[in-house]
C-alpha cells in the first residue's frame, strides 16, 4: 500500500485511523455479521452510531440544546435552496459574495425572493473578506448570508459580520471542525462533509429550533423541509447511512486528537509553515490579503502559467496531489485540511524550495 501527500479541496483526505478502522469494519461490523452499509438504518445498531455520531458533534462544538443538528443528503449544494425555502418568510435576504460559492448561494435565493448582493470582493478576484462591521442590513432581510471559508480562493472571515441583529446564515463546508466555533452566532450553520469531516454527500446542518417551521415557501418539497428531517432524528428517510458512520469516526478521532482547540493550533503551526515560505519565497506568491488568509486552503502562484502547470506536473510525479488551483482561477492550490499531516506540508515546502532553485 502507497498513499500519496493529498492536497485535494474535496473529496479529500480522511485520516488514515479511520479509513483503517473502516476497513476493519467493513465485513463485520462489531459482531453483527454485516457491513454498515448493509444494515437497515431502524435497526439498534444503526440508531447508535447515528446518535453517538450526533452525541460527539454536540460535545466538539458545545451545542446548545435549543439548536438541531441534521444529517442531510444533496451535499452543500442543495442548502442554497433549502435555506430560502425554509427561512425566507419576508422574502428578503441579505447576501455577501465572497467567492463562488456564495454566488451560487445568492443566485439559487433570487428564485425564491428578494436576494440582496450587500457586499462582494469580485473586484479584486475575491481575494479579499469586506469590511462587514456595518453593511447596509435591509430592515426586512429573514437572514444574512455568507460563506465563511472560500474553499476556492483561499479566503476566511475571522470576524463575523455585523448583521445588525438578523440571523446568520453560514456555509462552512470547507472550515467545518477545523477550530473551535460559537454556534450561538448563528442561526444556522451547515457544511458538506467531504472537505474536512467523511465522504461526499453528507451535509450536517445545525439549525436553531425556532428556525424549524410548516412555514415555507409554497411548494417546498416534504424532503426539503427542515422539520420534516428535524421532527424524524434525520431518520425520516433512509440517510446516507454509511457516509454518517465515516463522520462518526471523524468525530471521535478529533476528540482524540484533543478536541477543537487542539485541532486549530494543529491546523495554525501547519499552514505558518507554508504561508511563511510563501512569504519568503522569490518564485511563489500567496494570492490572498495576509489577514484574511484561510487555514484550510492555501492558493498560490509562480506569476507564469507555463512555470504553474510544469509545477504542477512535477509535484504529482514527485507524490503530492491535487495541487492543480480551481479550474475557473489557474494556479495551484494546497488544501491542508484536518487530517493532512504537518510532515506532508514540510515535504511541500521543501520541494516547492527544490523547483523554486531549479526554475528561478
Ligand atoms: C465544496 C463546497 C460546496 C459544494 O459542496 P457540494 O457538496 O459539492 O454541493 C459549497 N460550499 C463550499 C464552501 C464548498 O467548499
Amino acid at each position: 500500500m502507497s498513499r500519496v501527500y493529498n492536497f485535494s479541496a474535496g473529496p479529500a483526505v480522511l485520516p488514515e485511523e479511520v479509513l483503517r478502522e473502516a476497513a476493519d469494519e467493513m465485513m463485520d461490523y462489531r459482531g453483527c455479521g454485516m457491513s454498515v452499509m448493509e444494515m437497515s438504518h431502524r435497526s439498534k445498531v444503526y440508531d447508535d452510531i447515528i446518535k453517538t455520531a450526533e452525541a460527539d458533534l454536540r460535545s466538539l462544538l458545545s451545542i446548545p440544546n435549543n439548536y438541531k443538528v441534521l444529517f442531510l443528503q444533496g451535499g452543500a449544494s442543495q442548502q442554497f435552496a433549502m435555506i430560502p425555502m425554509n427561512l425566507m418568510k419576508n422574502k428578503v435576504a441579505d447576501y455577501i459574495v465572497t467567492g463562488q460559492w456564495a454566488k451560487k448561494a445568492y443566485q439559487e435565493a433570487q428564485i425564491y425572493g428578494k436576494a440582496n448582493k450587500i457586499a462582494s470582493s469580485e473586484d479584486k478576484t475575491f481575494s479579499y473578506i469586506p469590511d462587514c462591521s456595518d453593511l447596509p442590513i435591509s430592515p426586512d432581510a429573514d437572514y444574512v448570508y455568507i460563506c465563511e471559508n472560500n474553499t476556492i480562493y483561499g479566503t476566511k472571515y475571522k470576524t463575523l459580520p455585523n448583521t445588525k441583529g438578523k440571523d446568520l446564515v453560514s456555509d462552512v463546508s470547507s472550515c467545518f471542525l477545523s477550530e473551535p466555533m460559537d454556534v450561538t452566532k448563528y442561526g444556522l450553520v451547515y457544511g458538506g462533509v467531504q472537505k474536512n469531516i467523511g465522504p461526499a454527500g453528507v451535509v450536517i446542518v445545525i439549525i436553531r429550533e425556532d428556525l424549524i417551521t410548516e412555514d415555507t415557501l409554497p411548494g417546498t418539497p416534504t424532503m426539503l423541509k427542515y422539520k420534516t428531517h428535524a421532527d424524524a432524528d434525520s431518520l425520516y428517510n433512509t440517510p446516507p447511512a454509511y457516509g454518517i458512520y465515516i463522520c462518526g469516526k471523524v468525530f471521535k478521532w478529533i476528540q482524540k486528537m484533543g478536541g477543537l482547540d487542539a485541532m486549530k493550533q494543529h491546523n495554525e503551526e501547519k499552514a505558518k509553515i507554508l504561508y511563511d515560505f510563501l512569504d519568503e519565497s522569490v518564485l511563489f506568491k500567496g494570492t490572498v490579503r495576509r489577514e484574511d488568509r484561510s487555514l484550510m486552503n492555501v492558493p498560490f502562484i509562480t506569476g507564469n502559467e507555463e512555470l504553474d502547470a510544469k509545477f504542477v506536473k512535477e509535484s504529482k510525479a514527485a507524490g503530492f496531489e491535487n495541487l492543480k488551483g480551481h479550474r475557473t482561477v489557474g494556479g495551484m492550490r494546497a488544501s491542508i485540511y484536518n487530517a493532512m499531516p504537518t510532515e506532508g506540508v514540510k515535504a511541500l515546502v521543501e520541494f516547492m524550495k527544490k523547483f523554486e532553485m531549479e526554475n528561478k
